[in-house]
């Protein structure tokens, strides 16, 4: 068993580290005080070629492995989880488009979006089916050679301004699930196709997140993403691989807690020292960092089992699981050590206080998590 990087990997993770403390970081403050997309982080993603981290080169990526890929959202998310969540979209996007789109549909997608020229979205959430995604109600009817398209999708990660959404919706309800969901490649300008206002988000407020509407959207069979029926194994896969990324965008933001809090408490003096010298802060300290290492280690093992083309849902689970949990408690701990400080808007530590805490709601809650670890526990121990 080797612990170490590898020397690419190394690399990989220097070069997002220098573009996001050099370019992301000084932005992020700003973007979230106006809520704002942070297009020039993103175009210079697209520049470096790290919009598509993991496809091949043939399609604009650069065939990261799994723990490059990890190592790249962390980097990306201690600077800003805003532009690591985009980053990790045009991710989920192109797996998508790569593994189930016909030749027509990966030339028409891919390149727009790994070059930053257009946004998309990947839209499975609606008002009444969060967690129990099966439940969606958005229908798809076949007529002709289109599939008319009715329903309302929630909380849509840049549906407001999307140029391409992949949709999925029931194509036949009495299969359910396992057979009666597909994915759709709806285009913006196509008629009934329009979005709501962007949420005001808690954290993570350089995303614009809103609904996707669609009324008798009229999809043109070809724009069927895989196989019909297929969608919601598709979705779910694209879940499983997106843990880990949540996971390591979740460490991302404790790493920055932890970083935040020792340059702090070196600074900040009571008593007539720095609080760094008191034990109460330095077990604060102890906690976070032992807890970040235990972190890094469940993502970059759960990345390596993907890499080996085993299962992984269990390990990727658990790495979502336990990394936003830490990252919550970590940047909990991280105000508290800057005090009043700490909670205002001119320290980073505020900001990641709000920035974490979606990573325990979406890819799956972390009771939904928790759900899927204690299934594969019980089967294991059959
Ligand atoms: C900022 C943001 C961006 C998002 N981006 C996207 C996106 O791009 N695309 C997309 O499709 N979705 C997106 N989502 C939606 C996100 O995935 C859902 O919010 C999430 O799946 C939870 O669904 P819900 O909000 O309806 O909560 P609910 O499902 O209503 O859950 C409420 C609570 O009940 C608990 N609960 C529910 N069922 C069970 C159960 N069986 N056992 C135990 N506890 C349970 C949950 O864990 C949770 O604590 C986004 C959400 C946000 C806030």
């Amino acid at each position: 068993m080797d612990f170490r990087l590898n020397e690419t990997q190394e690399m990989f993770r220097d070069m997002v580290r220098n573009f996001a403390r050099k370019e992301v970081a000084p932005l992020t403050q700003e973007l979230d005080k106006k809520a704002e997309f942070p297009w020039k982080n993103y175009k210079q993603a697209a520049e470096l070629g790290i919009l598509a981290m993991t496809l091949p080169e043939e399609f604009g990526g650069v065939e990261a492995d799994s723990i490059s890929y990890a190592l790249a959202i962390e980097e990306l998310a201690w600077a800003s989880a805003s532009v690591a969540d985009s980053i990790m979209l045009v991710e989920a996007l192109t797996y998508l488009l790569h593994t189930y789109g016909t030749r027509e549909q990966q030339q028409k997608w891919i390149p727009p979006l790994v070059n930053a020229e257009i946004l998309g979205s990947f839209a499975v959430t609606e008002p009444n089916a969060g967690t129990d995604a099966a439940s969606m109600q958005t229908t798809a009817v076949l007529d002709g050679d289109c599939y008319v398209l009715n329903g309302t999708k929630a909380f849509i990660n840049n549906a407001p301004v999307a140029d391409m959404a992949i949709v999925f919706a029931v194509t036949d309800k009495e299969k359910g699930p396992r057979g009666g969901i597909t994915a759709f490649i709806v285009e913006k300008g196509m008629p009934g196709l329009s979005a709501g206002k962007p949420e005001d988000l808690l954290g993570q407020r350089s995303l614009i997140v809103g609904e996707l509407i669609m009324e008798d959207v009229r999809v043109p069979k070809e724009n069927v993403l895989g196989k019909v029926g297929e969608g919601f194994k598709m979705a779910m896969k694209c879940l499983d691989n997106g843990r880990i990324a949540i996971a390591a965008l979740a460490l991302g933001i404790a790493q920055a807690a932890l970083d935040e809090s020792i340059k702090h408490s070196k600074q900040r003096v009571q008593f007539g020292q720095p609080i760094a010298n008191f034990q109460a802060t330095q077990f604060k300290i102890a906690n976070m960092a032992t807890e970040i290492e235990a972190a890094r280690l469940l993502i970059h093992k759960a990345a390596f089992l993907k890499d080996q083309g085993v299962k992984f849902s269990k390990e990727a689970a658990m790495a979502k699981l336990f990394a936003s949990d830490l990252a919550v408690r970590a940047a909990n701990e991280a105000v508290q050590i800057h005090g009043g400080y700490g909670y205002t808007k001119d320290y980073v530590v505020e900001r990641l206080y709000r920035d974490c805490k979606i990573t325990q709601i979406y890819e799956g809650t972390n009771e939904i998590q928790r759900v899927v670890i204690a299934r594969h526990v019980y089967n294991e121990s059959e």
